[in-house]
């Protein structure tokens, strides 16, 4: 998400929970405070390998699957959600929230990102990656740039660290290009992953990719009238936050997907259990029906909509109820809730 900070006030409101529930899960007597206890314990060794199969993402059974979980914030030295990359987060997350994956977002090229300290941003990365292994669920390693064309060497350089180090694992998904900007699909983000995705397929031939689209990862249009065919396993973001994006960017990824192209939501964002975010049940049912996995923004107590917990909250997770933010107790719904 590009580094917004809007107020807005949180109306609470458990009706569109129940909508969502009822829309989702014909079991809904389960409460998110109640996860059975196997229940989250081994979805990579349930469902293997994640791969790409026609418009849809399948596991080891060729089946398609959805799967709900939370991303991390920019890594970037003090930025403020850098506190939160540690493996008792992960922990939590997995255990209080169900959640399925992780996404660690490395900053790159901003103050205390990526480009000015490498051996700092690169640890938060490989906690996350290291703990969500640890912990049986997938994992998102995001080069969470805007302009990630301009330091294309860099970015290689870090990809084939990560298919080295970590391409062996069926919990690794690579996402080479969070949101590039208003720049050409064809002649600068394509050629781009084309020359990413060639250096991780060299490592590691069978991971997932997913790859960004112009203007904040909404042009899913763009990337399915021009798709990469030369490798396999390539998936497409997409980003939504209800307060931006309604029916016209549904419609837009429904035909992406009739297109033929699979999608992966990697952020979303709500405003909260509020009145005017009708919005996000629209999105929920859109990704149940379609089979789309989807990743919350963002695990960080910035005074921001979009955080899930309020300031000073733990940052080794172990919140409480109070801990959590309208935006954070309706994501926590969502993703405890959300059916296999
Ligand atoms: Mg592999």
């Amino acid at each position: 998400m590009c580094n917004k900070s809007t107020k807005t006030i949180l109306l609470s409101s458990f009706i569109f929970l129940h909508i969502f529930i009822i829309s989702c899960d014909n079991d809904s007597t389960q409460s998110s405070n109640i996860i059975p206890e196997e229940i989250d314990s081994s979805v990579v060794k349930l469902n293997g390998l994640l791969t790409v199969s026609g418009n849809k993402i399948v596991n080891k059974n060729n089946k398609p699957v959805s799967f709900a979980g939370n991303s991390f914030f920019w890594s970037n030295d003090n930025w403020g959600g850098e506190k939160f990359y540690n493996a008792s987060t992960v922990k939590w997350l997995k255990r209080d929230w169900n959640t399925k994956i992780v996404r660690a977002a490395m900053g790159v090229e901003d103050s205390g990102g990526y480009l000015e300290n490498q051996q700092a941003n690169k640890l938060r990365i490989r906690t996350i990656v290291e703990s969500a292994i640890d912990e049986g669920i997938y994992v998102i390693i995001d080069w969470h740039s805007h302009h990630a064309e301009n330091h294309i060497e860099e970015a290689k350089i870090f990809f084939q660290e990560m298919a080295q180090d970590y391409g062996e694992y069926e919990n690794i998904i690579y996402e080479i290009y969070n949101e590039p900007l208003d720049v050409s699909w064809s002649e600068v983000v394509k050629p781009y992953a084309l020359e990413v995705i060639e250096v991780i397929r060299s490592i590691d031939p069978d991971n997932l990719i997913i790859v960004g689209s112009p203007e904040w990862s909404q042009r899913i249009d763009l990337a399915a009238q021009d798709p990469i065919t030369t490798f396999a396993n390539i998936a497409y973001t997409l980003h939504f936050y209800t307060v931006y994006h309604q029916d016209w960017l549904r419609e837009r990824a429904t035909a992406a997907l009739d297109s033929g192209i699979a999608i992966f939501i990697s952020e979303w964002g709500s405003i909260g259990y509020s009145i005017i975010d009708l919005e996000v049940n629209k999105w929920m049912s859109w990704c149940h029906l379609n089979k789309v996995s989807h990743v919350n923004w963002s695990v960080n107590d910035k005074e921001e909509e979009w955080s899930i917990v309020v300031p000073g909250a733990s940052v080794l997770g172990q919140w409480q109820e109070s801990d959590l933010t309208a935006a954070g107790k309706l994501a926590k719904n969502i993703i405890s809730n959300w059916p296999d």
